[in-house]
């Protein structure tokens, strides 16, 4: 399983802001407007994410069980940019740093080397996946 399916730490931790163009369907724009709120004169802002403790509106989580963004295919570019520790060979600090922020070890290499399982001995796994999400990949925030 992608491990920000059983985390979403990131998108309860930073602020996620972003240009209001985002937000503009009529620029092309396909973040939701009603899930967001004004942070300045150019910048919008998930709601919830703007003061501590942040949690973005459209997390929808058991923080560091199971974790699924709502609005994944049209979540802004700032969620796109954070990538998972390790995924791509590398840390990322914002990774790093919101899962530490909420009791979770870091990602290392071997979060990303472990065999994929068949299905059906994915259901005796330790950590049961009975109440795993639907697998969408969730990807992080950051601002
Ligand atoms: S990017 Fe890191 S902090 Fe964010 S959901 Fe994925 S594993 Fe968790
Ligand atoms: S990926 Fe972005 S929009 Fe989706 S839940 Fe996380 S912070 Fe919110």
């Amino acid at each position: 399983m992608h491990p920000c399916l059983s985390c979403g730490a990131c998108c309860a931790l930073y602020r996620v802001a972003f240009h209001w163009l985002e937000a503009a369907p009529e620029y092309g724009g396909r973040v939701p407007a009603a899930l967001t709120e004004p942070l300045d004169g150019h910048r919008l802002v998930m709601k919830g994410t703007k003061h501590r403790p942040a949690r973005c509106v459209a997390l929808e989580a058991d923080i560091g069980r199971h974790a699924r963004c709502t609005i994944h295919a049209d979540r802004p570019g700032v969620c796109r940019e954070v990538a998972p520790s390790w995924e791509f060979g590398a840390v990322s600090p914002q990774c790093d740093r919101a899962r530490l922020a909420h009791g979770m070890l870091a990602l290392t290499p071997a979060d990303w080397t472990r065999p994929v399982l068949p299905a059906t001995a994915m259901t005796v796994h330790a950590g049961s996946n009975d109440d795993d999400p639907p697998p969408l990949p969730a990807a992080p925030a950051a601002a």
